[in-house]
C-alpha cells in the first residue's frame, strides 16, 4: 500500500439551533444553538475525509472558537503525513498542542474516513469489526422538558440540584417505563453528595435507572458511590484514558459516557473502549452534540462494542436543527446498524456547510 499524504485541511462553520428552543442543564446552564466545526482533510490521491466537532460550551471545557483556533495551530503540522497512521497523526497533533481534544477529534475522525475509503471498508470494520448488535438509540431530554418522545429505546433525563424536584422528575420520567427502555438520570455534576443522598432516599428502591454524573468532583462522586447501590456512570469526569484507569483502580463506577470529541476522536475513543471492555464496563457512545457527521462517528464506534457492554448510542442529531450530510443512518424502532459504505458513509451537504472559513496547505 503506497503512502497517502495530507495535502490540505479545510475548516467549515455552521450554526445549528437547538431543536427544542432552550436546552437546560443543572446549575442554570442553558444553550439555544450549537456552533459546529467541520473539517475536510484532502489527500494527494484525491480521497477526502470529513469530521465534525460540535461542543456544548458550558458542559465541559471546550468551545467552538477554541476548536477552530486549535485547528489553526495543529493543521499545518499534519500536511504531508499519512492520515491512515492514526496513532502517528495523534502524536503529531499532541506535539503541536497539548489538550484541545475537541479540536483534534474532528481531524482524527476525518483521517478514519480517509482510511476506510482508501481500503474500501467502513470505519467500524477498521475499529475492530462490526458486531451483530442493532444499536439502541438514546435521546437527550433537557431539564425543562418533562416528556420524551417514545420512538427511541433510551432516555437521558436531565436533573438539577433540588432533591425534592429531582425525585419527582425521576418518578415522572419512569412512570410509564416500558420493558427494554433505559433511563439515564443525568445530573451533569450538579448535585452535592447531600442532595444526591436525599434524592435517592425519596425514591422507591425498585425504580430502575442509572445515575449519571451525580457530582462535579471525583471526591464527591466516590463518596456518594460508597453509600448507594444505585448503578452510577461517569460522563464529564471520564475525560481520557488516564481517568478511566483511575476509575477501575478505585472501583468507582459501572461504566461511562464515551463522548468522542471529549475523548479526542476515534483513535483515543478506541483505546478507551478497549480499557472499558477489559474492566467489564458498560458504555454509552455519544458526543457533546453534533449533526450527521458526528453521529456517523458515534454509530461506527458503537457498532464495534459487544452487546453486554453497550448501553446505547446518543441520537445527537435530535438536538440540532439542520442536516449537514446524507448517509444510511435511519433509525427504525429505536435501533440502527452502521452502514456498509467505505469510510464513515457520509456525503456532506456542501450547500449547507458553505465556503471554508479557513484552509491550511
Ligand atoms: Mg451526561
Amino acid at each position: 500500500m503506497s503512502d497517502l499524504k495530507i495535502t490540505q485541511i479545510d475548516v467549515f462553520q455552521v450554526d445549528l439551533p437547538y431543536s427544542g428552543g432552550v436546552y437546560y442543564l443543572s446549575g442554570g446552564r442553558a444553550i439555544t444553538r450549537f456552533d459546529a466545526t467541520f473539517v475536510r482533510v484532502t489527500t494527494d490521491s484525491g480521497i477526502e475525509g470529513w469530521g465534525e466537532s460540535t461542543p456544548f460550551d458550558n458542559y465541559i471545557a471546550s468551545h467552538a472558537r477554541g476548536i477552530r483556533a486549535a485547528i489553526a495551530e495543529i493543521a499545518p503540522k499534519l500536511i504531508g503525513l499519512d492520515p491512515r497512521r492514526v496513532d502517528r497523526i495523534n502524536d503529531a497533533m499532541d506535539a503541536a498542542l497539548l489538550g484541545n481534544e475537541s479540536a483534534k477529534s474532528a481531524i482524527d475522525i476525518a483521517c478514519w474516513d480517509i482510511f476506510g475509503k482508501s481500503v474500501g471498508l467502513p470505519v467500524c470494520d477498521l475499529l475492530g469489526g462490526r458486531t451483530d448488535t442493532k444499536l439502541p438509540v438514546l435521546e437527550s431530554i433537557p431539564v425543562a422538558d418533562a416528556e420524551g418522545t417514545r420512538k427511541l429505546t433510551g432516555f437521558s433525563v436531565k436533573i438539577g440540584e433540588d432533591p425534592v424536584v429531582n425525585a419527582a422528575r425521576v418518578r415522572a420520567a419512569l412512570a410509564d417505563k416500558k420493558p427494554g427502555e433505559v433511563f439515564l438520570i443525568d445530573a451533569n455534576g450538579g448535585m452535592s453528595v447531600d442532595a444526591a443522598l436525599q434524592m435517592l432516599k425519596l425514591l422507591p428502591d425498585e425504580l430502575d435507572f442509572i445515575l449519571e454524573a451525580p457530582c462535579a468532583t471525583y471526591r464527591e462522586s466516590i463518596s456518594l458511590r460508597r453509600r448507594t447501590n444505585v448503578p452510577i456512570i461517569f460522563d464529564e469526569l471520564a475525560s481520557n484514558e488516564n481517568t478511566i484507569v483511575q476509575f477501575i483502580a478505585d472501583d468507582a463506577v459501572e461504566g461511562i459516557g464515551l463522548k468522542i470529541s471529549k475523548t479526542g476522536g476515534l483513535t483515543r475513543s478506541r483505546r478507551v473502549r478497549d480499557i472499558c471492555l477489559a474492566a467489564g464496563y458498560v458504555m454509552s457512545v455519544q458526543d457533546t452534540s453534533g449533526s450527521d457527521i458526528a453521529f456517523a462517528a458515534i454509530v461506527h464506534l458503537g457498532q464495534t462494542i459487544p452487546t453486554r457492554n453497550l448501553r446505547c448510542i446518543l441520537e445527537c442529531r435530535a438536538m440540532c436543527d439542520g442536516k449537514t450530510a446524507d448517509g444510511a443512518f435511519d433509525v427504525h424502532d429505536g435501533l440502527l446498524s452502521a452502514p456498509t459504505a467505505p469510510g464513515l458513509g457520509v456525503t456532506p451537504r456542501i450547500d449547507v456547510l458553505g465556503k471554508p472559513v479557513a484552509t491550511y496547505n
